[in-house]
């Protein structure tokens, strides 16, 4: 039965994810048995961090409310059955639309298909091609070196507007942003083979892909790499695109790139030059076998107008056709944080911690302990983290996600009382810092970001004190420029990061089985996912469970009260327990009291009252961690990984 519960999934895209969580986590306690039989066949399967949160100890361990008769329901943001009215998937298409999502061979579908055939289903063609309509010729130009597919900017923009969670969505307006991002993955560890896609996104949707490049290195020459792209950029930012009788304005936001692809686009030096600022003139010096930045005064700020102009022959290394195109080479490329942050300032701050310099080396007891604290987190973040945290023994492993996650929610619970307050606090003006600027809400972050402009600033002035010199390369000095980005853009940091096309680009390697024609492989599958409506054109939610298990259940409502769902009823309401605003206090108070950011301590036992609540007030999911007599709750700032 698992193609019929695929087959849903297609159809109710917005939850898809949704779908897949709820059914891999309904199992039903021991003591839930009683009330859960509707969802017993979904029961199977399960892992054993589930089970122990499953158990009637680690709930009552929570303390908050005592003799708790858990439901342990679940549920997902929206309805994803089918209307009565809607039409139902031949077996045919079904079928295509499960092969496809599975990634099963061409081998496998037609042994199958022979079966099935034999089994009566006569009208199943013998050819796996067939059923999922894959081209059989696939057109590629031979340019930059390479090989080349342009799948165009218009055609991924009406597979957006023509989507039924963007048509079904309200709030969306004629005027549209997007984002593109640019970026070189390596394909085979044997051969200096790659793809440079290019992907676009609007806001919430997406990534797409808009072009695609496969060669031995990059691109030869970035004019002839680009100009599909470019032309048609400019044909969409003028005319705009109408659908259905509705014109859209459409206008690029952002290139959201890594330091090595925007240096490509833009025809700079490297990150590790001396004048690798995108931002500021500031000229770096060697030092440790690294170019580092250590001049604590302003330097003057690079301007559209003047790198347009050449005038920066230092730090311009090429004529880029970004130019001629009118793309602002310096504002419109944002300084993505996933790659800035997580990646650059959060894993060097960790790899310093493990075997930096004397000055800020921890000793072997104050890792283990790090460690220990971080592995007894496993199995207390919320469903929509991809990972668990993982000890600092695994740290050459991290991904960015886990990165993410230490900075925002479990570096500052494990790293107190461990490292010196000096350094902790430093940690604490980077944690507060970007969860100001991860901050959905515009009011709230506007009013806050010359505050966390002034937070990065000490942390990036004061980190040479206490990481050495060594310590502030090119990553470090870019966060003096992240908070620009928020203000100029007016945008949170989520809406240009690179974190989505991470996952899309991931997708697009997986497409590969072999090292023959590659790009011809991924056109194929991108076209038997489309023909089979299950493309992969990401919803972005910002939950998708809500249950009663610890780690789903703690939400901080519109009004930033925290409850525990307690029992799911009809019509979409909870029963929670909240938490009085008095019970709440601060978890930190230097650099400024952690209320600002919404974290909080509460003690155990604390009582709480009763209510029966929306689901339209559940705003925001929080994560929940124990620390001494008392757990922190620190909302989430991201949606979904996975
Ligand atoms: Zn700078």
């Amino acid at each position: 039965m698992s193609y019929l519960r695929r087959w849903r999934k297609f159809h109710a895209e917005a939850t898809a994810i949704a779908l897949e969580s709820s059914s891999s986590e309904d199992e039903i306690s021991a003591l839930d048995e009683r009330n859960s039989s509707w969802n017993e066949s979904e029961n199977a399967s399960g892992s054993s961090v589930e089970e122990s949160d499953n158990s009637v100890d680690s709930v009552n361990d929570y303390g908050f409310v005592q003799n708790i008769e858990s439901s342990d329901t679940e549920t997902c943001q929206s309805d994803p059955d089918f209307s009565e009215n809607e039409e139902l998937p031949s077996f045919r298409e079904k079928l295509s639309a499960w092969a496809s999502t599975n990634k099963l061979t061409k081998g496998t579908v037609d042994e199958l298909l022979q079966i099935l055939k034999k089994e009566g289903h006569a009208e199943l063609p013998k050819d796996s091609r067939t059923l999922l309509q894959t081209p059989r010729t696939v057109d590629c130009e031979d340019k930059c070196g390479g090989k080349y597919i342009y799948y165009g900017l218009r055609n991924g923009f009406l597979k957006i507007l023509t989507h039924s969670a963007f048509t079904g969505n309200s709030d969306h307006t004629d005027h549209i942003n997007f984002n593109v991002n640019i970026d070189g993955i390596p394909l085979f560890k044997s051969s200096g083979s790659q793809f440079w896609p290019i992907l676009c996104s609007i806001q919430g949707f997406g990534p797409f892909l808009v072009a695609l490049y496969f060669g031995n290195a990059k691109p030869n020459s970035l004019n002839d790499y680009l100009s599909d792209f470019l032309q048609e950029l400019e044909d969409i930012q003028q005319n705009g695109i109408t659908h259905n009788s509705q014109h859209y304005q459409m206008k690029l936001r952002a290139f959201v790139c890594d330091a090595p692809a925007r240096a490509f686009l833009k025809g700079i030096k490297g990150h590790t030059g001396y004048y690798a600022c995108e931002r500021c003139t500031v000229k770096g010096f060697w030092k440790g076998n690294r170019i580092v930045f250590i001049s604590t005064n302003d330097h003057p700020s690079r301007t559209d107008t003047e790198f347009e102009n050449r005038s920066y022959p230092d730090h311009q290394t090429s004529e880029t056709p970004l130019v001629q195109f009118g793309i602002r080479c310096v504002t419109s490329f944002c300084l993505d944080y996933m790659h800035l942050v997580c990646l650059g300032v959060v894993k060097r701050i960790l790899w310093f911690l493990k075997q930096g310099p004397n000055e800020c080396k921890l000793s072997q007891r104050q890792l283990y302990e790090i460690s220990d604290k971080l592995l007894s987190f496993s199995g207390k973040m919320p469903s929509e983290f991809a990972r668990q945290p993982r000890t600092l023994t695994e740290l050459e492993r991290w991904k960015a996600t886990e990165f993410r996650q230490f900075l925002l929610y479990t570096g500052p619970v494990v790293l107190r009382k461990i490292i010196s307050k000096q350094m902790y606090e430093h940690f604490l003006s980077l944690t507060v810092a970007i969860s100001i600027l991860l901050n959905s809400e515009d009011e709230k972050r506007a009013a806050y970001l010359n505050y966390a402009d002034n937070l990065l600033k000490y942390f990036v002035d004061k980190s040479k004190d206490i990481y050495s010199e060594n310590f502030v390369v090119y990553n470090i000095h870019g966060l003096k420029h992240l908070c620009d980005d928020a203000r100029n853009l007016n945008c949170s940091l989520n809406e240009i990061s690179a974190f989505p096309y991470e996952n899309y680009l991931q997708s697009i390697k997986h497409m590969v089985k072999n090292s023959k024609n590659p790009i011809v492989q991924v056109t194929k599958r991108i076209a038997e996912r489309e023909f089979s409506k299950c493309e992969d054109l990401k919803v972005a939610s910002t939950y998708t469970t809500v249950s009663t298990k610890p780690r789903n259940r703690c939400f901080m409502l519109l009004n930033e009260t925290f409850v525990f769902i307690r029992e799911k009823r009809d019509n979409g309401r909870f029963v929670c327990d909240l938490l009085r605003q008095r019970d709440c206090e601060n978890f930190f108070t230097t650099p400024c009291e952690s209320k600002l950011i919404n974290v909080v301590f509460v003690k155990k036992r604390t009582r709480m009252t009763r209510r029966l609540v929306e689901k339209e007030e559940l705003g925001r999911k929080a994560v929940c961690l124990p620390f001494d007599d008392g757990y922190v709750l620190v909302p989430m700032l991201h949606g979904v990984e996975k």
